[in-house]
């Protein structure tokens, strides 16, 4: 199965694991058969809930996005799993590589799961996970979530790449003790307080009321509000909750034109960043600058030029 525009959106999944592999590709030729492609899908794209998940390592987010990905399913969705994982060196090897994740998620039809892609870029592994995400909407999918491990860069990529971002945690222990990382409660719409079973049950609910009162006074400009949910993901309890917190969101954010307004400013930031991207590696490849940058840079080093007339020296060879 060829991956053609026609074969992706009529949901043929080879179709769509070929187009991804095209883009996920490091060929020059690939890469521009997978633009030309994305170009003739964009009108087609767009239509899903895009959601990103994110927690330390053992806070439960595979077990969470297997119950919840098969609780859409239930509900007729049709559902695909990315992953933003830039430690991951080696293709394969990365948090959705691991074949014992989501194990029932992936034998449905209706799911889609697919590993994170290789690269040692940041910048490099989240584009090509943003471009997936659209050619997993023009084939179809409902619900595209996003997952990352809550330990670094790659939260704010993802928070800046979907429309709902919510962050997994833990019943016992403050954010800090739990390891995640400042600033990452502040991207979050949602904080799930997972584990909420058993003997943690108690914890859980403590967790909730003091994120709740910590929540207000965080964020934040527009519409919304970010919402405290807890969950057993490993006893299937209040998934539906959570899907209903997304859904209230959604359907407000489009209302009010925020959903449209928020997508537009991340396709710009996305576009500025490539530009930025590019410009640095054209900086880098530029002879002139390659014999003139180390030569600025000791003069900066001891002092003999400042460092703003330096600057202005490299990109006036621009
Ligand atoms: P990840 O590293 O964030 O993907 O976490 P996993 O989904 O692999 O879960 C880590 C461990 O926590 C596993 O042993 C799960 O069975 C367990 N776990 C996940 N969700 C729950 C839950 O809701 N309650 C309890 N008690 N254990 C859970």
């Amino acid at each position: 199965m060829n991956p053609t525009p026609e074969a992706i959106r009529s949901g043929h999944r080879r179709a769509l694991a070929k187009a991804i592999t095209l883009i996920e590709s490091t060929r020059e030729q690939d890469r521009r058969l997978a633009q030309s492609l994305l170009a003739e899908l964009l009108p087609h794209t767009g239509h899903s809930i895009r959601i990103g998940i994110t927690g330390v390592p053992g806070v439960g987010k595979s077990t969470f996005i297997e119950a919840f990905g098969l609780h859409l399913v239930a509900l007729g969705k049709r559902v695909a799993v990315l992953a933003v994982d830039p430690s991951s060196p080696i293709a394969g090897g990365s948090i959705l590589g691991d074949k014992t994740r989501m194990e029932v998620l992936s034998r449905s039809n209706d799911a889609f799961i697919r590993p994170s892609p290789a690269g040692s870029a940041l910048g490099g592994v989240a584009q090509k996970t943003r471009e997936t995400m659209l050619l997993c909407e023009a084939s179809g999918y409902d619900v595209i979530l996003v997952e990352t491990v809550g330990v670094g860069q790659s939260e704010h990529q993802v928070a800046g790449m979907v429309d709902f971002f919510m962050l997994l945690m833990l019943p016992g222990g403050g954010d800090e003790l739990q390891g995640i990382k400042k600033g990452i409660l502040e991207l979050a719409d949602a904080l799930i307080i997972n584990k909420a079973d058993g003997e943690s049950l108690g914890l859980a609910e403590q967790a909730k009321q003091h994120y709740q009162n910590a929540m207000h006074l965080l964020r934040h400009s527009g519409f919304w509000t970010p919402q405290v949910r807890t969950c057993s993901a490993l006893n299937n309890e209040r998934i539906s909750d959570v899907w209903e917190l997304i859904n209230d969101y959604y359907n407000q954010a489009q209302d009010n034109g925020c959903l449209e307004r928020d997508r537009q400013a991340q396709r710009l930031e996305w576009m500025h960043q490539l530009i930025r991207e590019g410009l640095e590696e054209k900086l880098r490849a530029n002879d002139a600058i390659k014999s003139l940058l180390p030569r600025l840079e000791k003069a900066v080093a001891d002092q003999d030029v400042t460092t703003y007339t330096a600057a202005k020296q490299i990109l006036d060879l621009i």
